[in-house]
């Protein structure tokens, strides 16, 4: 929650300002207050009124305000804030913040400011990946200014590649990380000095040049787990299938397609002492992939298709005769006896927990923000409420540090 925290929000121009106003709804559900200001093109996107009329507050537009500036000025107003948040910032604004360029309201609160500052970018694939942009970032950064986003993805413009600004609550996550009250886990960092692999995603499995199989996991959890064990103080080697969201700051993310590099990429990762195995790894593969794109049969048909199984990397892991990690944890993701299912996976594929969810399509798991877990052991379940990703994350890796202690002093 953001109870009483004061957020000067900067809108600055670009197709993705339209998100800005789910988040400024988001941050007000929190019970923070928040201030806007919208560049001049940001105005082409949303209006002052609509932003106003959200915040609850004048959205500010103009540098020279005579009366804004005799009431508090543009110092003031960069000061008055516990954070101050760019999303979407732009390419411009960027280079503007990297340079200390100071010409309208926007650029001249930044270089004012002496609080904390949070940059969502989103522009064009080449704009982004442009080396001047690339060197205003690494600037930005060692300023000490921080980032979320951009993800990849498929953009307005039709390109595909990282740009995207990243979804509201994406941010509202990054803003809740930086400002709320550190809790135990991150004062103490429980998981310094142990290294955690993470498998996180889909993985995609190729029919030919240009068809594949996959499935609809989007790495959310993951990745979170991945953001909470960082902060924890680990060492962390995520392990990603194909997903739209950038790499988590401080984690070294291997980027796979299939089950196999999966397999070897994690094989390369060992050793380590937790693996949390969160990808949803196809099981199959096709085993007549075809070199060229396949074509129908003479009846219209494409041929049958053959399988051959996959590695179960889970398994691998959890069976290690050299190197299995001191815990090792896997997800069931099933959509009909869950526990059954789930239980049985604990035994097959040798792992210590089963972190067991419902991903029927009305739950909204798959792909959503939120989770309802089980942790299943050998010995006993425990029953998790309906949480963000996010605390899901923390608190499996609150009970992982807890876990690993316990073993040690046995
Ligand atoms: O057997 P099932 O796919 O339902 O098991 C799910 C668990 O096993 C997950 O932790 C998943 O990451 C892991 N798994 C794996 N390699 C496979 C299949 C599943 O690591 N080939």
């Amino acid at each position: 929650m953001l109870t009483n925290k004061r957020i000067l929000l900067i809108i600055s121009g670009g197709i993705a300002a339209f998100k800005a106003i789910d988040l400024v709804r988001l941050l007000k559900k929190q019970g923070a207050s928040v201030k806007v200001i919208l560049t001049k093109s940001a105005c082409e996107f949303v209006t002052p009124l609509t932003i106003s009329t959200l915040s609850g507050e004048a959205a500010l537009t103009e540098l020279f305000d005579l009366t804004r500036e005799a009431e508090i000025g543009h110092i003031e107003l960069s000061r008055d804030a516990d954070l101050l948040v760019v999303a979407p910032a732009t390419a411009n604004l960027m280079a503007k913040m990297a340079h200390g360029l100071a010409d309208d309201l926007a650029s001249t609160t930044l270089l004012a400011t002496d609080k904390p500052v949070l940059v969502a970018p989103a522009m064009n694939v080449r704009m982004w990946e442009h080396l001047a942009t690339q060197r205003n970032l690494e600037y930005l950064k060692a300023d000490g200014v921080h980032f979320v986003g951009p993800n990849h993805g498929l953009m307005a413009c039709n390109e595909e590649g990282p740009g995207r600004l990243s979804e509201p609550d994406e941010i509202l996550a990054a803003i809740n990380n930086l400002l709320e009250a550190p809790s135990s886990a991150k004062i103490s960092k429980p998981l310094a000095g142990r290294h955690v692999v993470i498998t996180a995603g889909p993985t995609h499995e190729p029919i030919d040049p240009v068809r594949y199989i996959a499935n609809r996991s989007s790495g959310k959890q993951g990745y979170a787990i991945a953001r909470a064990a960082r902060q924890a103080g680990a060492q962390v080697t995520l392990v990603s299938g194909p997903v739209g969201l950038a790499d988590p700051e401080g984690v070294n993310v291997v980027r796979v397609e299939t089950a196999q590099e999966m397999h070897e990429a994690v094989t390369k990762a060992l050793p380590a002492d937790i693996a949390i195995m969160a990808a949803a790894v196809a099981d199959w593969k096709v085993a007549n992939q075809g070199k060229e794109k396949i074509k129908k049969n003479a009846d219209g048909r494409l041929p049958a298709l053959e399988f051959e199984e996959n590695p179960d990397i889970a398994r691998f892991v959890g069976t290690h005769p050299a190197q299995r990690p001191m815990l090792v944890v896997g997800f069931a993701a099933e959509t009909t006896n869950l526990e059954a299912h789930a239980k049985a996976k604990l035994v097959k594929k040798g792992v210590d927990w089963i972190v067991a969810n419902d991903v029927s399509p009305e739950t909204g798991i798959m792909g959503g923000n939120r989770n309802e877990v089980r942790i299943i052991e050998a010995h006993g379940i425990e029953s998790w409420p309906d949480l963000p990703k996010e605390e899901v994350a923390e608190k499996l890796v609150e009970r992982m540090a807890e876990r690993l202690t316990s073993m040690e002093q046995v």
